[in-house]
């Protein structure tokens, strides 16, 4: 709720304070069980901060996270302790996120041993199995080395630790974006099928819309720190309301060539973050901006069905 963070500029010798990145500001959003929303937008538009500020990996400037109504993002490292396996992340880069000099039955029972979630070492073991079943990499990979297997099967290996800990929601931050294509599907159809079973809560930050589009419920588009939209998979893709989804939408690849798509270049680059364009963030950038973009934000309007915007264009 309200989620804001912002990174202070320290320059000079003592580290004076000259200016912000405003990375996150002003963000809500809620996730159900069973459910993946998507976070999207270019890079550097706050995506990763919000992922990260949920997990506590930093403070917040302001704003609040509540799991089941339990705000955790005020708790001491003591009190988020028994709620920290709850939620657990899965970052881009598999190659980096497992430590080298661990054999991959180690780095999946390490979660289990923190947590305290086996009594005997026996349980583990049938733990970790049971893991790498789910995951579908073979018996034998827990003896094995990180650097024996390939990216998609490490990814694999770090969603097995992931729920290892028996997460209730998964961070995915760009999980399957440096993958190759058709390993991205065969780790995007594991992730469906294990949110399924386990009736897990996807947080799916990613910049590809055509992964976004075959597997989230819901889509929130970011930009500059802000969400500018939010719907329904379907009304999104079918139907954007806001200038900026219009034109990211517009961008993806359609693999039909008779169809005939007008694709939308936007002017320019992504405004920085440290000193943002007045108004609406996105008035540089928009075509059908008009004067009172420029001195006057746009207010989040909601047009049914859960749906937000935020548009002078779609103020009621
Ligand atoms: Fe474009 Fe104005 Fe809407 Fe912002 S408020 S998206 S500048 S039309
Ligand atoms: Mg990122």
């Amino acid at each position: 709720r309200k989620l804001q963070k912002f990174f202070p500029i320290k320059t000079g010798l003592f580290g004076k304070v000259t200016g912000n990145v405003h990375a996150v500001d002003g963000v809500s959003f809620s996730i159900r069980k069973g459910e993946t929303l998507a976070l999207v937008g270019e890079s550097g538009c706050g995506k990763s901060t919000v992922g990260r500020s949920i997990l506590r990996l930093f403070d917040l400037t302001s704003g609040e996270v509540l799991l089941d109504g339990v705000r955790i993002d005020s708790l001491s490292a003591g009190a988020l302790r028994p709620l920290r396996k709850r939620i657990q992340v899965i970052f881009q880069d598999p190659f980096s996120s497992l430590n080298p000099r661990m054999r991959v039955h180690d780095i999946i029972a390490e979660p289990i041993r923190n947590f305290g979630l086996c009594q005997s070492e026996q349980e583990i073991e049938e733990r970790v199995a049971k893991l790498l079943e789910k995951v579908r990499l073979s018996k034998d990979a827990g003896a094995r080395w990180p650097h024996e297997f390939s990216g998609g099967q490490r990814q694999r290996i770090c969603i097995a630790r992931a729920l290892a800990a028996e997460p209730d929601l998964i961070i995915c931050d760009e999980a399957v974006s440096a993958l190759d294509v058709s390993v991205k599907a065969q780790i995007v159809n594991l992730l469906q099928d294990l949110q399924k079973e386990l009736g897990l809560a996807l947080l799916f930050i990613s910049h590809d819309l055509a992964i976004v589009e075959h597997m989230t419920h819901r889509v929130a588009v970011m930009y500059l720190g802000k969400i500018v939209e939010l719907a329904d998979r379907k009304e999104l893709f079918s139907n954007p309301q806001h200038p900026y989804t219009v034109a990211l939408l517009s961008a993806v690849p359609v693999p039909d060539p008779q169809k005939k798509t007008n694709r939308i270049v936007l002017q320019g680059d992504v405004p920085s973050p440290v000193k943002r364009p007045s108004g609406c963030h996105f008035h540089t950038r928009c075509p059908d901006a008009f004067a009172r973009c420029k001195t006057e934000e746009p207010k989040q309007t909601m047009l049914g069905s859960g749906r937000m915007v935020a548009c002078h264009l779609r103020e009621n």
